[in-house]
């Protein structure tokens, strides 16, 4: 119970990686709060995580796009549980295009949701961390933050921008009890995955399994990511044995990218 006594909030907790995670905290005996657009999917992770866990759970609607309806979000939470501890700024979304063909539209929903959503979630909590002079922020960034792809510009723009706010953020907050660091994961099987072999199968001809052997390929260990193995690295960030890591950008990406 490395984190009992905790209130851990997380973004996009509705499915996949999120979700994970919400539950390896939850299993450390942090209470939670996901939120997400979504409502019906994080209401059934809190009702989940509290019968499988035994903590308490919360969940809200939430776009992490609008400073709005993160700050109610993130009031509420705090409202019910006093205070959050972990903050992990996982929601995100992934679409691809050819430059070019980059709408506006694409371009600004990508850093609204992956950049501003993590700005906006971290500028509302740190306050109170800073009160209790402890907190952890774990922004789950990609390997898409630390090198290029083509056909993802936006996605990369903006991955790139989380981990540039991670370092920065986490050189700022040093003295105060908080490590600030990101994640940043090669391919997870995910619904963003499944979405990624369904433009391959639909732009290639390709079928599912030749898809999803694109994306293994993609890895020295020829195969994705589960969300578990990125929970277990988000939940070593959030314990007190964590606290020496410090403005990181960590791959889980079974060797993909090397720096
Ligand atoms: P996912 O299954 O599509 O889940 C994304 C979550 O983010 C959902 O709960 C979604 O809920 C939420 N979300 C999206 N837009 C939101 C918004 N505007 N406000 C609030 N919540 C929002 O994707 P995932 O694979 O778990 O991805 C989680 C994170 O990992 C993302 O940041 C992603 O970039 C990163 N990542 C994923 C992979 C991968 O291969 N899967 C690889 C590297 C990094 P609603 O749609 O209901 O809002």
């Amino acid at each position: 119970m490395r984190l009992k006594d905790k209130v851990a909030l997380i973004t996009g907790g509705g499915r996949g990686i999120g979700r994970a995670i919400a539950f390896a905290l939850a299993r450390e005996g942090a209470r939670i709060a996901v939120v997400a657009r979504t409502t019906e999917q994080v209401a059934q992770v809190a009702a989940e995580v509290t019968s499988e866990c035994g903590v308490e759970a919360m969940h809200a609607e939430c776009d992490v796009s609008l400073k709005e309806s993160v700050e109610h979000s993130c009031q509420s939470v705090i409202e019910r549980f006093g205070r959050v501890d972990i903050l992990v700024n996982n929601a995100g979304i992934a679409e691809s295009a050819p430059v070019v063909k980059t709408s506006d539209e694409l371009w600004e929903r990508h850093l609204a949701i992956n950049l501003n959503g993590t700005f906006y979630c971290t500028r509302a909590l740190l306050p109170q961390m800073f009160e209790r002079g402890w907190g952890r922020i774990i922004n789950i960034a990609s390997i898409a933050g630390k090198t290029g792809a083509p056909y993802i510009s936006a996605y990369t723009a903006s991955k790139h921008a989380v981990v540039g706010l991670t370092r920065a953020v986490a050189l700022e907050v040093a003295t105060r009890g908080v490590t600030v660091n990101a994640i940043c994961p090669g391919y997870v099987e995910t619904d963003m995955a499944a979405q990624a072999i369904n433009n391959i199968t639909a732009k290639t001809g390709k079928s599912q399994d030749e898809a999803r052997d694109v994306l293994n390929h993609m890895s020295p260990q020829n195969r994705l990511i589960t969300p578990e193995e990125v929970a277990a690295l988000a939940l070593l960030l959030a314990t007190e044995e964590g606290r020496g890591i410090n403005g990181q950008a960590i791959n889980i990406d079974g060797g993909t990218v090397l720096n």
